[in-house]
């Protein structure tokens, strides 16, 4: 059996940080970086305008090296207002220093144009407390798709030429202790030994890490879940913001429930796409950097948060069983509705959809939203969809195309030994999958934090 000094169960941007910097560290280390999904140059998502997802059995989009930010446009965070509670764990200072790191180790390996930044503005920040909106405020760096792919591609060939391992398509089920260090077990029953274990399983990884955790008696806290809808409209809606800050970010206290309600993940010229999780199909948005790749439209996600209270503790398959029910009515599909039609109360058809203003980006299933979503999330999603035409108007149009559903879970989250992030001796987790980071920048400061605690 192979012999490693630490495994990385995860190709995502938290895995190949971590290795990275384990490499710099310690050039004769030995380093295995395990992926579920495929290698990068391989990663091809089937789905598209004419064909919708085909339920490929291991999902293209968000899993496979460099991870579910691989087909993402880039949006690098320079600090930590948001994207993940790194700062509040590590200390601002500290956490902002991390990621400072990830970004010079980025601009390093980003061959293929000059990032551009956009700063906050306190005219629009203005202007949303004006109208009980909080639009939340960090300098971004901006790679564009095909940049943030050839700098991940980069990044993961200099890995390999220092001499880390890769293996695609190894999907990793379960831990077993053995002596100094550990056996993993993937499918197909394969295995590997190494004394210290690195877990970057992204969310993706929820169900690894929550039978990691009972295995080894790891108590796990209940976090929230986010549930909502990608919006669609034209881009000239959103351009007074996006020309200034490229993305928005904002959130809204709906009057009815008092719930929490964020716009975000915001794609000017984008797409609509959809992802396929374990065989549940959601929403989400990604655009491209090149003009001539560019739509007429933008979108962005607009969820609504749910922190559940005891006795309940099964937020994820609560937001996977809402989703399930999208793709059951939308025929295995995410489903499209015109806001104009939702708050008529009826459904959209395929020839209302033809005749719409925006066109779809993405080929879903044009149906009825509200026979899907709890009456308190739709209420908080319309509510918070009237009060972003007050800042944007148009936003509230009838032909703003809602995709259900969008979820974001952010439910498991281990117990940790130490400010390591250790979870039992010599096993370690980091970014999405840990329940702290929901970004690339807070991702990738984690595994080089954890792997310089690794290296001491
Ligand atoms: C469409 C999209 C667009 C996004 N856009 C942005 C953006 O612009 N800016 C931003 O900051 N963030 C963005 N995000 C979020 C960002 O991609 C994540 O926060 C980030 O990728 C998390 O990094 P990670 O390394 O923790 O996990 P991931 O990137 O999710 O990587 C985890 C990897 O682990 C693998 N894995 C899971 N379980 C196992 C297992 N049991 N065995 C082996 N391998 C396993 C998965 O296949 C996956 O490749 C976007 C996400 C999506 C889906």
């Amino acid at each position: 059996m192979e012999k490693y000094d630490v495994a990385i169960i995860g190709g995502g941007i938290g895995g190949l940080m971590a290795a990275y910097r384990l490499k710099q560290n310690n050039p004769e280390i030995k380093i295995v970086i395990t992926e579920r999904g495929n290698n990068l140059e391989k990663r091809f998502c089937p789905a598209g305008k004419q064909k919708g997802c085909i339920h490929c059995k291991t999902c293209s989009i968000t899993s496979g090296y460099a991870g579910a930010g691989a087909f993402s446009d880039g949006k690098f965070n320079l600090g930590t207002a948001y994207g993940g509670t790194l700062g509040e764990e590590l200390g601002d200072d500290k956490a902002n220093e991390y990621i400072d790191e990830v970004d010079k180790i980025l601009n390093k390996y980003c061959t293929s144009g000059i990032p551009q930044i956009y700063r906050s503005n306190d005219e629009l920040k203005l202007k949303c407390i004006q109208n009980n909106l909080r639009l939340l405020d960090m300098n971004v760096k901006h790679l564009g798709t095909d940049n943030n792919y050839i700098t991940m591609q980069n990044l993961i060939n200099a890995l390999g030429e220092q001499g880390v391992e890769m293996k695609a398509f190894y999907d990793c089920e379960k831990v077993e202790k053995s002596g100094e260090g550990y056996i993993l077990h993937y499918a197909g029953e394969k295995r590997l030994e190494a004394k210290n274990i690195i877990i970057a399983t992204g969310r993706g990884g929820a169900n690894f890490v929550a039978g990691f955790c009972r295995d080894f008696g790891v108590h796990m806290r209940s976090n929230h879940v986010d549930i909502g809808v990608r919006v669609e409209m034209k881009d000239i809606i959103w351009r007074e913001f996006s020309d200034r800050i490229y993305e928005p970010k904002i959130l809204y206290k709906t009057k009815t429930f008092e719930d929490r309600c964020r716009m975000f993940c915001f794609n000017k010229g984008g797409l609509v796409s959809a992802e396929n999780n374990h065989g549940i199909i959601t929403a989400n948005g990604h655009s491209y950097a090149e003009a001539d790749k560019k739509t007429d439209n933008c979108n962005f996600a607009i969820l609504s948060s749910i922190r559940f209270t005891e006795p309940f503790n099964q937020p994820t398959e609560y937001a996977e069983s809402i989703s399930r029910l999208a793709n059951m009515i939308g025929n295995g599909s995410v489903l499209v509705q015109r806001f104009g039609d939702l708050v008529r109360g009826r459904r959209t058809n395929d020839h209302r959809l033809g005749q719409n203003t925006v066109t779809p980006t993405l080929k879903a299933t044009a149906g009825d939203i509200s026979l899907v979503l709890p009456h308190r999330i739709l209420t908080n999603i319309i509510e918070t969809i009237y009060a972003l035409d007050k800042v944007a108007p148009g936003t509230a149009n009838d032909d703003t195309l809602l995709y259900g559903c969008e979820s974001k879970y952010y439910s498991i989250r281990p117990e940790f030994k130490n400010n390591k992030f250790e979870l039992i001796d010599g096993v370690y987790i980091i970014g999405d999958g840990s329940g702290i980071c929901r970004g690339l920048s807070q991702s990738g400061a984690m595994g080089i934090y954890v792997a310089d605690c690794i290296s001491k």
